[in-house]
């Protein structure tokens, strides 16, 4: 007799019972998202309130899709409106082809463009999928503007470009937790996102509340050592001990 026999499922299905439920009424209750969820785009902001963008074009010229388009300016002398020689003068992203595969985050030079969690947003008509500059650009606080077809809830425009933070710059795994990231307006130097290495501050990047409600649904030998209770190590001394089997019972 195996584990998975028919005692065996039933034991899993009342096992399952006393554990907190998983599923919402989404979309009235949303699950706190990822750090790294790869959402609508924003342009950033220096702290002092200049565009990140210089107009280069490279994350145009790398989106696989061709949904960028920009189009760079020189930066009028007595009003500036980014730290480079030229800047972002016409930015569209068209979200009827976007992918959200964040090439173009990972292309930019400045960390201009960077993603949000929010993926809550459709349209009615072409020219509102759309996205120009003017919707994209942060607001004065540094927050994503709130566009009326999109369902923006807590914290959710606080964490951009959270992916690219983990492991910046090009995607190298031994940057994780090292802040490779100029300052954002409003928010100054965003904490780095510290992937699956033990440096991370789920604290600081707003995923623990995620990872708390998630380990609560692993294996017991699944969840990390810090956040495992009596009861949890108690359970995976039981599951590494092998089963006595009773006599006469073949292997
Ligand atoms: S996320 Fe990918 S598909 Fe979307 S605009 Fe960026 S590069 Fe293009
Ligand atoms: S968002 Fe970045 S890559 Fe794209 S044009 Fe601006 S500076 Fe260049």
């Amino acid at each position: 007799m195996g584990d998975l026999d028919f005692f065996g499922g039933l034991r899993l299905t009342f096992a399952h019972l006393t554990r907190p439920r998983v599923t919402n009424s989404y979309p009235a209750v949303k699950r706190p998202k990822q750090p790294r969820q790869h959402g609508r785009h924003v342009l950033n902001r220096y702290e002092d309130g200049m565009e990140k963008c210089i107009g280069c074009e490279l994350c145009a010229g790398v989106c696989p899709v061709n949904c960028i388009h920009v189009r760079g300016l020189d930066n009028p002398p007595d009003h500036p409106v980014s730290p480079g020689e030229r800047y972002g003068y016409v930015y569209e992203i068209n979200y009827l082809r976007c992918i959200h595969c964040d090439l173009c985050v990972e292309a930019c030079p400045t960390q201009a463009i960077t993603e949000s969690k929010m993926f809550e947003f459709s349209f009615t008509n072409r020219a509102d999928a759309i996205y120009t500059k003017a919707e994209l650009v942060v607001d004065d606080d540094g927050f994503p503007q709130r566009l009326p077809w999109e369902d923006w809830r807590e914290g959710e425009a606080e964490m951009t470009g959270g992916w690219m933070r983990a492991t910046s710059p090009a995607g190298d795994a031994s940057f994780e937790g090292v802040v490779q990231w100029s300052a954002d307006l409003g928010f100054g130097v965003r904490a780095a996102e510290a992937g699956q290495s033990e440096h991370r501050d789920d604290q600081a990047t707003g995923s623990k509340q995620l990872r708390s409600s998630f380990s609560r649904h692993l294996q017991p030998e699944d969840v990390p050592l810090d956040q495992r209770g009596l009861a949890a190590l108690l359970r995976t001394v039981r599951s590494k001990t092998p089963r006595r089997r009773p006599q006469g019972e073949r292997a």
